[in-house]
């Protein structure tokens, strides 16, 4: 694959997974997660031999490491790598994923369906998934809103599992003034309309007796 489809795909699964855990998104782990997805293929173009070493799997584990320093970094050089290798395997060429202990190329689907670097196939992957990272970032703005996405998917794409009740207590702002001068024992109610909007009733209180 080509290297912009390489920092599309990373960029695009770090973003989402970022986005799913409610983890702050900065500059620093978009520019790690897109720089160590065109790693591999650099490493590869200094040692002479494409899909050999740089294409291992077991560079996870190091990559892992720093996250133990820095979570952000971490997660994103482990998710911009295993993009990498996750991509080259729909490649013709296929992932050393086990090299050096197994030289040979793991592959999805069969070869005759893999995508050949540099056609129209790849520039159609491309495309789809830059229109997914699009999609993605369109849930991180105030249009998601605008738009109604979050009412008509629900809680599908909520950022955590926090009950319904509670996030309302997070999010609003509220400021009651009430005067009920004219009678005593009054019953108020606050119902939720939707996200922006409440209703407050009053009413009497029922005599009892
Ligand atoms: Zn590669």
């Amino acid at each position: 694959m080509r290297y912009y489809t390489h920092i599309a795909f990373a960029l695009f699964i770090y973003i989402l997974i970022m986005f799913i855990q409610g983890m702050t998104i900065s500059p620093l782990g978009v520019f790690f997660a897109g720089w160590i997805s065109v790693l591999p293929d650099i490493i590869e173009r200094f040692i002479g031999e494409h899909r050999t070493l740089g294409h291992s799997i077991f560079w996870t584990a190091p990559l892992g490491l720093v996250a133990l320093f820095n979570l952000e970094i971490g997660i994103a050089l482990v998710v911009g790598f295993l993009s990498h290798i996750l991509l080259d395997c729909c490649n013709t060429h296929a992932s050393p994923l086990l090299y050096p202990l197994h030289k040979d190329g793991f592959g999805c689907f069969n070869k005759s369906r893999r995508i050949r670097t540099g056609t129209i196939a790849e520039k159609g992957v491309l495309i789809f998934i830059i229109s997914l990272l699009i999609t993605v970032l369109l849930f991180m703005t105030p249009l998601y809103h605008i738009i109604g996405f979050d009412q008509m998917l629900g809680d599908v794409f909520a950022r955590n599992n926090t009950p319904p009740e509670t996030t309302h207590h997070l999010k609003c702002d509220v400021n009651l003034n009430l005067r009920a001068d004219d009678a005593k024992n009054k019953n108020i109610t606050v119902d939720i309309i939707n996200e922006t909007r409440y209703q407050v009733l009053i009413t009497d209180m029922e005599v009892e007796g």
